[in-house]
Protein backbone atom coordinates (compact mmCIF):
# COMPACT_ATOMS: atom_id res chain seq x y z
CA UNK A 1 0.00 0.00 0.00
CA UNK A 2 1.23 3.64 -1.20
CA UNK A 3 2.64 5.74 1.96
CA UNK A 4 -0.33 8.27 0.98
CA UNK A 5 -2.77 5.67 0.85
CA UNK A 6 -1.89 4.82 4.65
CA UNK A 7 -1.50 8.65 5.68
CA UNK A 8 -5.19 8.98 3.99
CA UNK A 9 -6.72 6.02 5.78
CA UNK A 10 -5.27 7.44 8.69
CA UNK A 11 -7.10 10.50 8.60
CA UNK A 12 -10.23 8.77 8.00
CA UNK A 13 -9.95 6.77 11.11
CA UNK A 14 -8.45 9.88 13.38
CA UNK A 15 -12.19 11.39 12.27
CA UNK A 16 -13.46 8.64 13.68
CA UNK A 17 -11.99 8.00 17.03
CA UNK A 18 -12.58 11.46 17.34
CA UNK A 19 -16.30 11.50 17.20
CA UNK A 20 -16.45 8.68 19.45
CA UNK A 21 -14.23 11.16 22.14
CA UNK A 22 -16.79 13.88 21.31
CA UNK A 23 -20.30 11.65 21.59
CA UNK A 24 -18.96 9.52 24.66
CA UNK A 25 -16.67 11.67 26.10
CA UNK A 26 -14.34 8.95 26.47
CA UNK A 27 -11.94 6.96 23.86
CA UNK A 28 -14.21 3.59 23.08
CA UNK A 29 -11.79 1.03 22.47
CA UNK A 30 -14.29 -1.99 22.01
CA UNK A 31 -14.80 -1.89 19.10
CA UNK A 32 -11.11 -1.69 18.06
CA UNK A 33 -9.49 -4.71 20.00
CA UNK A 34 -10.05 -8.06 17.81
CA UNK A 35 -9.44 -7.79 14.13
CA UNK A 36 -8.59 -10.70 11.52
CA UNK A 37 -5.19 -10.95 10.91
CA UNK A 38 -5.67 -9.90 7.35
CA UNK A 39 -7.04 -6.49 8.58
CA UNK A 40 -3.43 -6.27 10.31
CA UNK A 41 -2.21 -6.17 6.45
CA UNK A 42 -4.46 -3.06 5.42
CA UNK A 43 -5.33 -1.16 8.67
CA UNK A 44 -3.31 2.31 9.90
CA UNK A 45 -4.94 3.57 12.67
CA UNK A 46 -3.78 6.94 13.78
CA UNK A 47 -2.04 8.40 16.84
CA UNK A 48 -4.58 9.89 18.62
CA UNK A 49 -2.44 11.73 21.59
CA UNK A 50 -4.01 15.61 20.45
CA UNK A 51 -7.66 13.78 21.06
CA UNK A 52 -6.83 12.35 24.35
CA UNK A 53 -9.94 13.44 26.28
CA UNK A 54 -9.96 12.87 30.12
CA UNK A 55 -11.80 9.40 30.93
CA UNK A 56 -14.63 9.81 33.30
CA UNK A 57 -13.14 8.09 35.58
CA UNK A 58 -9.87 9.79 36.01
CA UNK A 59 -12.09 13.03 35.81
CA UNK A 60 -14.33 12.09 38.47
CA UNK A 61 -11.26 10.46 41.02
CA UNK A 62 -11.25 14.14 42.74
CA UNK A 63 -14.68 13.98 43.62
CA UNK A 64 -14.61 10.58 44.91
CA UNK A 65 -14.14 10.06 49.07
CA UNK A 66 -10.79 8.22 49.46
CA UNK A 67 -10.89 4.68 50.82
CA UNK A 68 -8.82 1.92 51.88
CA UNK A 69 -7.12 -0.85 49.84
CA UNK A 70 -8.88 -3.99 50.45
CA UNK A 71 -5.86 -5.69 50.12
CA UNK A 72 -3.37 -3.53 52.20
CA UNK A 73 -2.37 -4.00 55.13
CA UNK A 74 -3.83 -1.96 58.17
CA UNK A 75 -0.15 -1.30 59.45
CA UNK A 76 0.21 0.15 56.09
CA UNK A 77 1.84 3.65 56.24
CA UNK A 78 -0.54 6.37 54.30
CA UNK A 79 2.08 8.59 52.20
CA UNK A 80 1.42 11.88 50.30
CA UNK A 81 -0.31 11.65 47.44
CA UNK A 82 1.09 12.61 43.62
CA UNK A 83 -0.62 12.86 40.55
CA UNK A 84 1.38 10.38 38.85
CA UNK A 85 2.34 6.98 39.97
CA UNK A 86 5.34 5.52 37.58
CA UNK A 87 6.25 1.46 38.48
CA UNK A 88 9.58 0.58 36.89
CA UNK A 89 12.42 2.98 36.09
CA UNK A 90 13.41 1.69 33.15
CA UNK A 91 12.93 3.34 29.02
CA UNK A 92 9.35 2.97 29.38
CA UNK A 93 8.72 4.23 32.82
CA UNK A 94 11.65 7.10 32.33
CA UNK A 95 9.67 8.26 29.19
CA UNK A 96 6.35 7.97 30.98
CA UNK A 97 7.45 9.92 33.69
CA UNK A 98 9.08 12.73 31.97
CA UNK A 99 6.19 13.23 29.18
CA UNK A 100 3.89 13.33 32.52
CA UNK A 101 5.64 16.37 33.88
CA UNK A 102 5.33 17.69 30.56
CA UNK A 103 1.56 17.61 30.90
CA UNK A 104 2.59 19.51 34.60
CA UNK A 105 2.05 16.48 36.47
CA UNK A 106 3.39 15.66 39.94
CA UNK A 107 5.19 12.32 39.22
CA UNK A 108 6.41 9.55 41.60
CA UNK A 109 8.51 6.83 40.25
CA UNK A 110 9.38 3.80 42.01
CA UNK A 111 11.94 0.99 41.65
CA UNK A 112 11.99 -2.35 42.72
CA UNK A 113 15.88 -2.16 42.42
CA UNK A 114 18.76 -1.08 44.58
CA UNK A 115 20.24 2.33 42.58
CA UNK A 116 23.69 0.35 41.48
CA UNK A 117 20.95 -2.03 39.12
CA UNK A 118 18.89 0.67 38.26
CA UNK A 119 17.88 1.18 34.18
CA UNK A 120 16.28 -2.11 34.38
CA UNK A 121 16.36 -4.35 31.09
CA UNK A 122 16.99 -1.23 29.06
CA UNK A 123 20.41 -0.84 30.65
CA UNK A 124 21.47 -3.93 29.41
CA UNK A 125 21.40 -3.07 26.20
CA UNK A 126 23.11 -2.26 22.79
CA UNK A 127 20.79 0.58 22.49
CA UNK A 128 19.46 -0.38 18.88
CA UNK A 129 16.36 1.81 18.34
CA UNK A 130 14.14 0.35 14.94
CA UNK A 131 12.98 3.56 13.11
CA UNK A 132 11.34 4.16 9.98
CA UNK A 133 13.53 6.94 7.66
CA UNK A 134 12.59 7.62 4.26
CA UNK A 135 16.42 8.55 3.64
CA UNK A 136 19.21 10.37 5.32
CA UNK A 137 17.49 13.53 5.40
CA UNK A 138 15.42 12.05 8.27
CA UNK A 139 18.19 10.58 9.91
CA UNK A 140 19.41 13.91 10.08
CA UNK A 141 16.56 15.21 12.40
CA UNK A 142 17.38 12.42 14.80
CA UNK A 143 21.70 12.34 14.55
CA UNK A 144 22.35 16.35 13.45
CA UNK A 145 25.79 15.44 14.78
CA UNK A 146 26.51 13.14 11.31
CA UNK A 147 29.52 14.76 9.95
CA UNK A 148 30.28 15.53 6.46
CA UNK A 149 32.50 12.62 5.87
CA UNK A 150 30.08 9.94 7.47
CA UNK A 151 27.58 11.35 4.89
CA UNK A 152 29.86 10.88 2.26
CA UNK A 153 30.87 7.71 2.94
CA UNK A 154 27.93 6.10 4.36
CA UNK A 155 25.31 4.48 2.63
CA UNK A 156 22.24 4.26 5.02
CA UNK A 157 19.81 3.62 2.27
CA UNK A 158 16.10 3.76 3.79
CA UNK A 159 13.55 2.11 6.13
CA UNK A 160 9.77 3.08 5.49
CA UNK A 161 7.08 2.86 7.42
CA UNK A 162 5.83 0.66 4.81
CA UNK A 163 8.72 -1.64 5.27
CA UNK A 164 8.63 -1.73 9.31
CA UNK A 165 4.73 -2.16 8.79
CA UNK A 166 5.67 -5.54 6.54
CA UNK A 167 8.35 -6.61 9.03
CA UNK A 168 6.14 -6.66 11.96
CA UNK A 169 3.60 -8.48 10.12
CA UNK A 170 5.54 -11.05 8.65
CA UNK A 171 7.86 -11.81 11.40
CA UNK A 172 4.82 -11.94 14.05
CA UNK A 173 2.89 -14.03 11.50
CA UNK A 174 0.48 -11.34 10.92
CA UNK A 175 -0.78 -11.51 14.93
CA UNK A 176 0.39 -8.37 16.03
CA UNK A 177 -2.27 -6.00 17.62
CA UNK A 178 -3.68 -3.58 14.55
CA UNK A 179 -3.75 -0.71 16.90
CA UNK A 180 -0.31 -0.65 18.03
CA UNK A 181 1.83 -1.51 15.39
CA UNK A 182 0.64 1.52 13.37
CA UNK A 183 1.65 4.04 16.31
CA UNK A 184 4.98 2.21 17.32
CA UNK A 185 5.79 2.88 13.38
CA UNK A 186 4.22 6.11 12.91
CA UNK A 187 5.86 7.40 16.37
CA UNK A 188 9.32 5.75 16.21
CA UNK A 189 10.98 8.83 14.17
CA UNK A 190 9.22 11.52 16.31
CA UNK A 191 9.84 10.26 19.75
CA UNK A 192 13.49 9.56 18.85
CA UNK A 193 13.59 13.66 18.53
CA UNK A 194 11.47 13.75 21.41
CA UNK A 195 14.05 12.39 23.28
CA UNK A 196 16.92 14.37 21.85
CA UNK A 197 15.04 17.14 24.14
CA UNK A 198 15.94 15.19 27.04
CA UNK A 199 19.26 14.82 26.46
CA UNK A 200 19.27 11.14 24.87
CA UNK A 201 21.84 11.05 22.12
CA UNK A 202 21.66 8.81 18.65
CA UNK A 203 24.82 7.41 16.59
CA UNK A 204 25.01 5.04 13.02
CA UNK A 205 25.24 1.68 14.36
CA UNK A 206 28.17 0.75 12.11
CA UNK A 207 29.71 -1.60 14.20
CA UNK A 208 26.81 -3.81 14.07
CA UNK A 209 24.77 -2.94 11.65
CA UNK A 210 26.79 -1.82 8.97
CA UNK A 211 29.87 -3.43 6.64
CA UNK A 212 32.31 -1.82 4.63
CA UNK A 213 32.44 -2.37 1.12
CA UNK A 214 35.75 -0.80 -0.42
CA UNK A 215 35.85 2.57 1.25
CA UNK A 216 31.97 3.02 2.32
CA UNK A 217 29.97 1.70 4.71
CA UNK A 218 26.50 0.19 3.91
CA UNK A 219 23.92 -0.47 6.19
CA UNK A 220 22.04 -3.68 6.01
CA UNK A 221 18.67 -4.67 7.89
CA UNK A 222 16.75 -1.55 8.62
CA UNK A 223 18.48 -0.94 11.50
CA UNK A 224 20.53 2.18 11.27
CA UNK A 225 20.32 3.92 14.53
CA UNK A 226 21.48 2.74 18.12
CA UNK A 227 21.18 5.38 21.27
CA UNK A 228 24.62 6.86 22.26
CA UNK A 229 26.80 4.89 24.92
CA UNK A 230 24.21 1.91 24.53
CA UNK A 231 21.85 1.33 27.11
CA UNK A 232 23.97 2.76 29.88
CA UNK A 233 24.08 5.94 27.88
CA UNK A 234 20.27 5.96 27.30
CA UNK A 235 19.70 5.24 31.11
CA UNK A 236 22.46 7.64 32.16
CA UNK A 237 20.96 10.56 29.99
CA UNK A 238 17.27 10.22 31.04
CA UNK A 239 18.14 9.87 34.56
CA UNK A 240 19.50 13.33 34.49
CA UNK A 241 16.36 14.62 32.51
CA UNK A 242 14.42 13.31 35.36
CA UNK A 243 16.45 14.95 38.16
CA UNK A 244 16.58 18.31 36.12
CA UNK A 245 12.64 18.05 36.24
CA UNK A 246 12.71 17.53 39.85
CA UNK A 247 10.95 13.73 39.61
CA UNK A 248 11.60 11.76 42.62
CA UNK A 249 12.72 8.70 42.57
CA UNK A 250 12.40 5.85 45.28
CA UNK A 251 14.75 2.66 44.84
CA UNK A 252 14.52 -0.66 46.54
CA UNK A 253 10.46 0.63 46.53
CA UNK A 254 8.33 -2.27 44.93
CA UNK A 255 5.03 -1.80 44.14
CA UNK A 256 3.11 -4.87 45.41
CA UNK A 257 -0.43 -4.19 44.77
CA UNK A 258 -2.77 -1.37 42.74
CA UNK A 259 -5.27 0.81 45.45
CA UNK A 260 -8.55 0.27 43.73
CA UNK A 261 -11.63 1.84 44.82
CA UNK A 262 -14.73 1.52 43.61
CA UNK A 263 -13.39 0.37 39.79
CA UNK A 264 -10.71 2.87 39.82
CA UNK A 265 -7.27 2.86 40.35
CA UNK A 266 -5.85 5.50 43.02
CA UNK A 267 -2.27 4.20 44.06
CA UNK A 268 -0.42 1.73 45.12
CA UNK A 269 1.06 -0.26 47.81
CA UNK A 270 4.58 -0.75 47.50
CA UNK A 271 6.81 -2.14 50.33
CA UNK A 272 10.30 -0.79 50.76
CA UNK A 273 12.90 -1.70 53.82
CA UNK A 274 10.27 -4.08 54.76
CA UNK A 275 7.60 -2.05 55.35
CA UNK A 276 4.49 -1.00 53.48
CA UNK A 277 3.32 1.51 52.77
CA UNK A 278 0.20 3.14 50.77
CA UNK A 279 1.06 5.67 47.85
CA UNK A 280 -1.72 7.75 46.51
CA UNK A 281 -2.16 9.02 42.72
CA UNK A 282 -4.47 10.20 39.92
CA UNK A 283 -3.45 7.64 38.16
CA UNK A 284 -0.82 4.66 37.61
CA UNK A 285 1.70 3.88 34.76
CA UNK A 286 3.14 0.67 35.15
CA UNK A 287 6.50 -0.36 33.09
CA UNK A 288 7.91 -3.06 35.76
CA UNK A 289 8.82 -5.00 32.16
CA UNK A 290 7.78 -8.72 31.74
CA UNK A 291 8.08 -11.90 33.92
CA UNK A 292 11.43 -12.89 32.42
CA UNK A 293 13.12 -13.23 35.68
CA UNK A 294 10.68 -15.48 37.07
CA UNK A 295 11.30 -18.81 36.85
CA UNK A 296 7.91 -20.43 38.35
CA UNK A 297 5.96 -18.47 35.66
CA UNK A 298 8.72 -18.73 33.12
CA UNK A 299 7.61 -22.81 33.08
CA UNK A 300 3.93 -22.04 33.65
CA UNK A 301 3.32 -20.04 30.46
CA UNK A 302 6.28 -20.62 28.19
CA UNK A 303 6.83 -24.23 29.55
CA UNK A 304 8.42 -27.20 30.37
CA UNK A 305 12.65 -26.23 30.33
CA UNK A 306 12.33 -22.65 30.59
CA UNK A 307 13.18 -22.62 34.09
CA UNK A 308 16.43 -23.78 32.90
CA UNK A 309 17.56 -20.86 30.52
CA UNK A 310 19.57 -17.81 31.83
CA UNK A 311 18.34 -14.30 32.09
CA UNK A 312 19.97 -11.50 29.80
CA UNK A 313 19.42 -8.87 32.12
CA UNK A 314 17.91 -7.47 35.23
CA UNK A 315 16.76 -9.61 37.63
CA UNK A 316 13.71 -7.80 38.79
CA UNK A 317 11.40 -7.93 35.99
CA UNK A 318 9.41 -10.96 37.71
CA UNK A 319 5.90 -10.20 36.17
CA UNK A 320 4.88 -7.48 39.31
CA UNK A 321 2.92 -5.57 37.24
CA UNK A 322 1.35 -7.76 35.09
CA UNK A 323 -0.11 -9.31 38.44
CA UNK A 324 -0.86 -6.72 39.64
CA UNK A 325 -3.26 -5.77 36.48
CA UNK A 326 -4.73 -8.62 36.67
CA UNK A 327 -5.86 -8.72 39.53
CA UNK A 328 -7.79 -5.54 39.10
CA UNK A 329 -9.50 -7.04 36.16
CA UNK A 330 -7.00 -6.29 33.21
CA UNK A 331 -6.81 -8.37 30.31
CA UNK A 332 -4.15 -10.56 29.80
CA UNK A 333 -3.16 -10.51 26.13
CA UNK A 334 -0.46 -11.42 23.73
CA UNK A 335 1.67 -14.41 23.32
CA UNK A 336 1.98 -15.85 26.84
CA UNK A 337 3.84 -18.62 25.68
CA UNK A 338 6.21 -16.78 23.29
CA UNK A 339 9.49 -14.74 24.34
CA UNK A 340 12.33 -13.26 23.03
CA UNK A 341 15.34 -15.81 23.59
CA UNK A 342 18.68 -15.67 22.00
CA UNK A 343 22.11 -18.27 21.81
CA UNK A 344 23.89 -17.17 25.15
CA UNK A 345 27.27 -17.76 26.30
CA UNK A 346 26.47 -21.24 27.94
CA UNK A 347 28.82 -20.13 31.02
CA UNK A 348 27.30 -16.77 32.06
CA UNK A 349 25.62 -16.05 35.13
CA UNK A 350 22.26 -16.82 35.91
CA UNK A 351 21.19 -13.27 35.48
CA UNK A 352 22.45 -10.46 33.41
CA UNK A 353 26.16 -8.63 34.77
CA UNK A 354 26.07 -4.83 33.80
CA UNK A 355 30.13 -4.98 33.18
CA UNK A 356 29.35 -7.35 30.04
CA UNK A 357 26.08 -5.68 29.28
CA UNK A 358 24.58 -8.06 26.50
CA UNK A 359 28.07 -9.55 24.97
CA UNK A 360 26.89 -12.90 26.24
CA UNK A 361 25.00 -13.37 23.38
CA UNK A 362 26.59 -14.71 19.88
CA UNK A 363 24.53 -13.55 17.12
CA UNK A 364 26.94 -14.10 14.21
CA UNK A 365 25.85 -17.89 13.40
CA UNK A 366 24.46 -16.42 9.93
CA UNK A 367 28.19 -17.02 8.85
CA UNK A 368 29.48 -20.73 10.64
CA UNK A 369 26.98 -23.65 11.55
CA UNK A 370 25.62 -24.40 14.77
CA UNK A 371 25.68 -28.61 15.95
CA UNK A 372 23.95 -29.96 19.18
CA UNK A 373 25.31 -32.88 21.69
CA UNK A 374 24.58 -35.57 18.79
CA UNK A 375 26.82 -33.70 16.53
CA UNK A 376 23.75 -32.49 14.09
CA UNK A 377 22.91 -29.51 12.42
CA UNK A 378 19.52 -28.32 13.78
CA UNK A 379 18.19 -25.24 12.08
CA UNK A 380 18.64 -22.97 9.20
CA UNK A 381 21.47 -20.97 10.72
CA UNK A 382 20.73 -18.48 7.65
CA UNK A 383 17.44 -18.38 7.00
CA UNK A 384 16.95 -15.02 7.20
CA UNK A 385 19.30 -11.78 8.26
CA UNK A 386 20.84 -12.45 11.97
CA UNK A 387 17.87 -9.75 13.36
CA UNK A 388 15.02 -11.48 12.07
CA UNK A 389 16.44 -14.94 13.49
CA UNK A 390 18.30 -14.30 16.60
CA UNK A 391 15.27 -13.70 19.14
CA UNK A 392 13.70 -16.67 17.87
CA UNK A 393 16.72 -19.34 18.53
CA UNK A 394 17.17 -19.11 21.42
CA UNK A 395 14.05 -20.97 22.39
CA UNK A 396 15.67 -23.85 19.48
CA UNK A 397 19.30 -24.07 21.47
CA UNK A 398 16.88 -24.59 24.63
CA UNK A 399 15.08 -27.53 22.97
CA UNK A 400 18.34 -29.33 22.06
CA UNK A 401 19.47 -32.32 24.01
CA UNK A 402 21.05 -30.60 26.91
CA UNK A 403 20.12 -27.59 26.14
CA UNK A 404 23.02 -26.47 24.40
CA UNK A 405 24.97 -26.12 21.45
CA UNK A 406 28.47 -25.21 19.88
CA UNK A 407 28.76 -22.00 16.92
CA UNK A 408 31.75 -23.65 14.58
CA UNK A 409 34.00 -20.90 12.40
CA UNK A 410 36.50 -21.60 10.08
CA UNK A 411 39.28 -18.61 9.68
CA UNK A 412 37.79 -17.48 6.33
CA UNK A 413 34.99 -15.89 8.41
CA UNK A 414 35.85 -15.46 11.40
CA UNK A 415 36.81 -11.52 10.93
CA UNK A 416 33.15 -11.22 10.42
CA UNK A 417 32.51 -12.49 13.65
CA UNK A 418 30.76 -9.65 16.23
CA UNK A 419 32.88 -7.80 19.12
CA UNK A 420 31.17 -9.61 21.48
CA UNK A 421 33.32 -13.01 20.43
CA UNK A 422 36.46 -11.12 21.53
CA UNK A 423 35.34 -10.93 25.19
CA UNK A 424 37.21 -12.29 27.82
CA UNK A 425 34.72 -13.68 29.66
CA UNK A 426 33.81 -16.18 26.75
CA UNK A 427 33.14 -20.23 26.26
CA UNK A 428 35.73 -20.92 23.34
CA UNK A 429 37.96 -23.81 21.68
CA UNK A 430 40.27 -23.30 18.83
CA UNK A 431 41.63 -26.27 16.92
CA UNK A 432 43.75 -26.61 13.68
CA UNK A 433 42.31 -29.67 12.46
CA UNK A 434 38.61 -30.08 12.20
CA UNK A 435 39.25 -34.34 14.45
CA UNK A 436 41.42 -32.24 17.60
CA UNK A 437 37.92 -29.80 16.65
CA UNK A 438 36.04 -32.45 17.77
CA UNK A 439 37.48 -33.71 20.86
CA UNK A 440 37.38 -30.15 22.43
CA UNK A 441 33.78 -30.14 21.40
CA UNK A 442 32.60 -30.60 24.89
CA UNK A 443 29.81 -32.70 25.45
CA UNK A 444 29.32 -33.72 21.57
CA UNK A 445 29.57 -36.84 19.60
CA UNK A 446 32.78 -36.09 17.63
CA UNK A 447 32.38 -38.89 15.22
CA UNK A 448 28.78 -37.81 14.41
CA UNK A 449 30.23 -34.00 14.06
CA UNK A 450 32.93 -35.03 11.57
CA UNK A 451 30.49 -36.99 9.28
CA UNK A 452 27.98 -33.95 9.48
CA UNK A 453 30.82 -31.83 8.54
CA UNK A 454 31.61 -33.45 5.33
CA UNK A 455 28.21 -34.25 4.45
CA UNK A 456 27.70 -30.12 5.05
CA UNK A 457 30.56 -29.74 2.72
CA UNK A 458 29.77 -31.22 0.14
CA UNK A 459 26.47 -29.70 -0.24
CA UNK A 460 27.54 -25.92 0.03
CA UNK A 461 26.48 -24.09 -3.83
CA UNK A 462 30.22 -23.16 -4.20
CA UNK A 463 29.04 -21.08 -7.32
CA UNK A 464 26.87 -18.46 -5.55
CA UNK A 465 28.90 -15.79 -4.34
CA UNK A 466 29.06 -15.09 -0.78
CA UNK A 467 28.18 -11.32 0.01
CA UNK A 468 27.51 -10.84 4.00
CA UNK A 469 25.68 -7.50 2.69
CA UNK A 470 22.75 -8.94 1.05
CA UNK A 471 20.58 -12.52 1.66
CA UNK A 472 23.25 -14.04 -0.94
CA UNK A 473 21.49 -17.07 -1.81
CA UNK A 474 24.68 -19.08 -1.51
CA UNK A 475 22.77 -22.31 0.45
CA UNK A 476 23.19 -25.89 0.65
CA UNK A 477 21.43 -28.97 -1.14
CA UNK A 478 19.39 -31.93 -0.54
CA UNK A 479 20.27 -31.59 3.30
CA UNK A 480 17.76 -32.67 6.03
CA UNK A 481 18.36 -29.39 7.63
CA UNK A 482 19.24 -26.71 4.81
CA UNK A 483 20.97 -23.48 5.23
CA UNK A 484 19.82 -20.80 2.89
CA UNK A 485 22.15 -17.94 2.94
CA UNK A 486 25.98 -17.47 3.48
CA UNK A 487 27.03 -20.55 3.63
CA UNK A 488 30.68 -21.82 3.12
CA UNK A 489 32.70 -25.07 3.53
CA UNK A 490 34.08 -25.82 6.81
CA UNK A 491 37.77 -26.12 5.52
CA UNK A 492 40.24 -23.67 6.65
CA UNK A 493 41.98 -24.20 10.04
CA UNK A 494 42.55 -22.30 12.52
CA UNK A 495 38.53 -23.25 13.60
CA UNK A 496 37.10 -21.61 16.21
CA UNK A 497 33.78 -23.14 18.29
CA UNK A 498 31.90 -20.97 20.81
CA UNK A 499 29.34 -22.82 23.18
CA UNK A 500 25.66 -21.54 23.96
CA UNK A 501 23.06 -22.21 25.77
CA UNK A 502 19.07 -19.81 25.75
CA UNK A 503 19.53 -16.41 27.13
CA UNK A 504 15.75 -15.27 27.53
CA UNK A 505 15.61 -11.46 26.76
CA UNK A 506 11.87 -10.28 28.07
CA UNK A 507 8.44 -12.30 27.52
CA UNK A 508 5.83 -11.18 24.72
CA UNK A 509 2.47 -11.46 26.69
CA UNK A 510 1.15 -9.34 29.18
CA UNK A 511 -1.56 -6.72 29.62
CA UNK A 512 -3.89 -4.81 26.94
CA UNK A 513 -3.67 -1.39 25.93
CA UNK A 514 -5.69 0.89 24.26
CA UNK A 515 -3.54 3.94 21.65
CA UNK A 516 -3.92 5.96 24.43
CA UNK A 517 -1.93 2.98 26.30
CA UNK A 518 -5.00 2.88 28.93
CA UNK A 519 -5.63 -0.77 30.47
CA UNK A 520 -8.25 -2.71 29.24
CA UNK A 521 -10.04 -5.01 31.06
CA UNK A 522 -11.82 -8.07 30.10
CA UNK A 523 -14.69 -6.36 28.87
CA UNK A 524 -12.25 -4.54 26.50
CA UNK A 525 -12.90 -1.18 28.70
CA UNK A 526 -10.17 1.24 30.19
CA UNK A 527 -10.06 0.25 33.91
CA UNK A 528 -9.82 4.18 34.89
CA UNK A 529 -6.40 5.18 36.30
CA UNK A 530 -4.25 2.37 35.37
CA UNK A 531 -2.06 2.78 32.45
CA UNK A 532 1.15 1.06 31.19
CA UNK A 533 3.76 0.67 28.69
CA UNK A 534 7.09 -1.20 28.15
CA UNK A 535 7.52 -5.44 28.41
CA UNK A 536 4.53 -5.57 29.84
CA UNK A 537 2.52 -4.30 27.13
CA UNK A 538 1.07 -7.85 25.00
CA UNK A 539 0.06 -7.94 21.64
CA UNK A 540 2.98 -6.24 19.85
CA UNK A 541 5.16 -9.27 19.45
CA UNK A 542 4.48 -12.86 18.75
CA UNK A 543 6.50 -15.69 18.16
CA UNK A 544 9.45 -13.41 17.18
CA UNK A 545 10.97 -10.15 17.20
CA UNK A 546 12.80 -7.44 14.85
CA UNK A 547 15.70 -6.42 16.88
CA UNK A 548 15.54 -2.42 17.92
CA UNK A 549 12.15 -2.74 18.56
CA UNK A 550 11.80 -3.19 22.39
CA UNK A 551 13.50 0.24 23.22
CA UNK A 552 11.29 1.62 20.37
CA UNK A 553 7.95 0.42 22.07
CA UNK A 554 8.87 1.59 25.53
CA UNK A 555 9.72 5.21 24.13
CA UNK A 556 6.83 5.36 21.76
CA UNK A 557 4.15 3.71 24.62
CA UNK A 558 5.74 5.21 27.13
CA UNK A 559 5.52 8.82 26.03
CA UNK A 560 1.87 7.98 25.53
CA UNK A 561 1.54 6.84 29.21
CA UNK A 562 2.13 9.80 30.59
CA UNK A 563 1.04 12.16 27.90
CA UNK A 564 -2.86 10.43 28.61
CA UNK A 565 -1.66 10.28 32.24
CA UNK A 566 -0.81 13.15 32.57
CA UNK A 567 -4.21 14.95 30.48
CA UNK A 568 -6.12 12.60 32.12
CA UNK A 569 -5.68 15.42 35.11
C1 LIG B 1 20.89 -8.00 27.17
C2 LIG B 1 19.75 -7.27 26.49
C3 LIG B 1 19.98 -6.58 25.31
C4 LIG B 1 18.94 -5.92 24.67
N1 LIG B 1 19.21 -5.17 23.56
C5 LIG B 1 18.23 -4.43 23.02
C6 LIG B 1 18.53 -3.48 21.98
O1 LIG B 1 19.69 -3.26 21.60
N2 LIG B 1 17.47 -2.77 21.46
C7 LIG B 1 16.18 -2.95 21.90
O2 LIG B 1 15.28 -2.31 21.38
N3 LIG B 1 15.89 -3.79 22.91
C8 LIG B 1 16.88 -4.51 23.48
N4 LIG B 1 16.60 -5.33 24.53
C9 LIG B 1 15.20 -5.40 24.99
C10 LIG B 1 14.93 -4.15 25.82
O3 LIG B 1 15.84 -4.09 26.89
C11 LIG B 1 13.55 -4.14 26.41
O4 LIG B 1 12.59 -4.44 25.46
C12 LIG B 1 13.23 -2.76 26.98
O5 LIG B 1 14.36 -2.18 27.52
C13 LIG B 1 12.18 -2.88 28.04
O6 LIG B 1 11.99 -1.64 28.64
P1 LIG B 1 11.02 -1.52 29.87
O7 LIG B 1 11.16 -0.13 30.34
O8 LIG B 1 9.71 -2.07 29.55
O9 LIG B 1 11.63 -2.54 30.96
P2 LIG B 1 12.93 -2.40 31.88
O10 LIG B 1 13.96 -1.52 31.25
O11 LIG B 1 13.35 -3.78 32.22
O12 LIG B 1 12.39 -1.67 33.18
C14 LIG B 1 11.52 -2.30 34.08
C15 LIG B 1 11.87 -1.80 35.47
O13 LIG B 1 10.82 -2.14 36.38
C16 LIG B 1 11.40 -2.46 37.64
N5 LIG B 1 10.43 -3.23 38.41
C17 LIG B 1 10.06 -4.52 38.28
N6 LIG B 1 9.11 -4.83 39.19
C18 LIG B 1 8.87 -3.71 39.92
C19 LIG B 1 8.01 -3.39 41.00
N7 LIG B 1 7.19 -4.31 41.53
N8 LIG B 1 8.02 -2.13 41.50
C20 LIG B 1 8.87 -1.20 41.00
N9 LIG B 1 9.73 -1.45 39.97
C21 LIG B 1 9.71 -2.69 39.43
C22 LIG B 1 12.65 -3.23 37.26
O14 LIG B 1 13.56 -3.24 38.31
C23 LIG B 1 13.13 -2.43 36.04
O15 LIG B 1 14.02 -1.41 36.41
C24 LIG B 1 17.63 -5.99 25.20
C25 LIG B 1 17.41 -6.65 26.41
C26 LIG B 1 18.46 -7.28 27.06
C27 LIG B 1 18.20 -7.98 28.36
Amino acid sequence: MAAEGLTGLADLLLDRATQIVWQLGVVNTGDTGHREASAFRHIVVPLTLQASTPSRGVQSHYNRRRGSHRGAREDAIVSASYDVIVVGAGNAALCAALAAREQGASVLVLERAPHAERGGNSRYTAGAFRLAFDGVDDLLEVMPELTEHELATTDFGSYTADQFFADMARITQYRADPDLVPILIDQSRAVAVWMRTHGVRFSPSYGRQAFRIGDRFRFWGGLAVEVTGGGPGLIEALMQAIEAEGIEIRYECGATDLIEEDGEVRGVVARQNGRREEIRAGVVVLASGGFEANAEWRTRYLGAGWDLAKVRGTRFNTGDGIRMALAVGAMPWGNWSGSHAVAWDRNAPDFGDLRVGDNFQKHSYPFGIMVNANGERFVDEGADFRNYTYAKYGQIVLQQPGQFAWQVFDAKVTHLLRDEYRIREVTKVRADTLEELANKLEDVNGARFLEMVEEYNAAVQDDVPFDPTVKDGRGTNGLTVPKSNWANRLDTPPYEAYEVTCGITFTFGGLRIDRNARVLDTAMQPIPGLYAAGELVGGLFYFNYPGGTGLTSGSVFGRIAGISAGQGL
